[in-house]
């Protein structure tokens, strides 16, 4: 099998650590592992990658993880900070010369077109040209996206839904969710390599799992290895990491790298 590679670009809520005013809530501001950009996740494998959303802070993302190419972006859902970033997409279709093709579901799309239409339809500015194209897929089936396996799924996030991912069998990803709607899920994906799933505080919170409801689901999964991510201030990483590395879960950090 071919390798997998995968970065996990953004670890943080949508306010980042630290929030403005040098907020850090619980995170120890000495440790650089608690300075979190909003979230989004790269994969890589035979020269090809897959974007997973495009945060506000995309940019110096890219930068930081020397990342020139992208060859799709897959959105998990219209929220801003996964989606303000989009126009950093220009310079990848500059240095490429291609549209760049992003998919996304029937809801995230029509809201994407209405925010961003300038990214998609060109409107006789001949100097903008539109710099991607947007393709609907669907929760439920399975794609082949540039040499990429990925099962779409479709999870609950509060009064709307998102999308997870299953990517070529061996990285779940679920950071938006508060509940998953196919019962079958955690069968689905038990002992799986790598579970990468929002964590974003201990406190219930209408459109996010909690840290203890995500515990339980771990326990179900039992996967090889599980990262959190999307974590405010509120999830300091080195209270975490003693607290959960012995069951092989980690919180993740910005420019995490997992190899499979
Ligand atoms: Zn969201
Ligand atoms: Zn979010």
């Amino acid at each position: 099998m071919n390798k997998l590679k995968v970065t996990i670009l953004g670890s943080g809520g949508s306010f980042g650590v630290p929030v403005l005013s040098d907020r850090w809530g619980n995170c120890d501001p000495n440790n650089k592992k608690n300075i979190r950009t909003r979230p989004g996740t790269l994969f890589e494998k035979d020269g090809k990658t897959l974007l997973i959303d495009t945060n506000p802070d995309l940019r110096q993302q890219l930068i930081r993880n020397k990342v020139s190419l992208i060859d799709s972006v897959l959105f998990t859902h219209s929220h801003a900070d996964h989606t303000h970033g989009i126009n950093d997409l220009r310079s990848i279709n500059l240095a490429n010369n291609l549209k760049l093709p992003v998919y996304a579901d029937q809801k995230t799309k029509e809201n994407l077109l209405n925010a961003f239409e300038y990214i998609f339809v060109s409107k006789n500015m001949a100097q903008y040209p539109p710099i991607c194209e947007i393709i609907e897929y669907n929760a439920g089936n399975t794609y082949q996206i540039n040499g990429f396996k990925v099962d779409v799924i479709k999870q609950n996030h509060g009064n709307m839904d998102s999308l997870g991912y299953i990517i070529d069998d061996k990285v779940a990803y679920n950071l938006d969710v508060k509940f998953f709607y196919d019962d079958q899920y955690f069968d689905k994906i038990k002992g799986i390599d790598c579970w990468i799933i929002g964590c974003l505080r201990y406190e219930i919170h209408p459109a996010h799992a909690e840290y203890n409801q995500i515990l339980k689901w771990i326990e179900l999964v039992k996967p090889k290895n599980t990262y959190l991510s999307h974590m405010t201030a509120l999830i300091d990483y080195e209270t975490e990491y003693k607290k959960l590395n012995k069951i092989n879960v980690y919180p993740s950090y910005d420019g995490c790298v997992i190899n499979l």
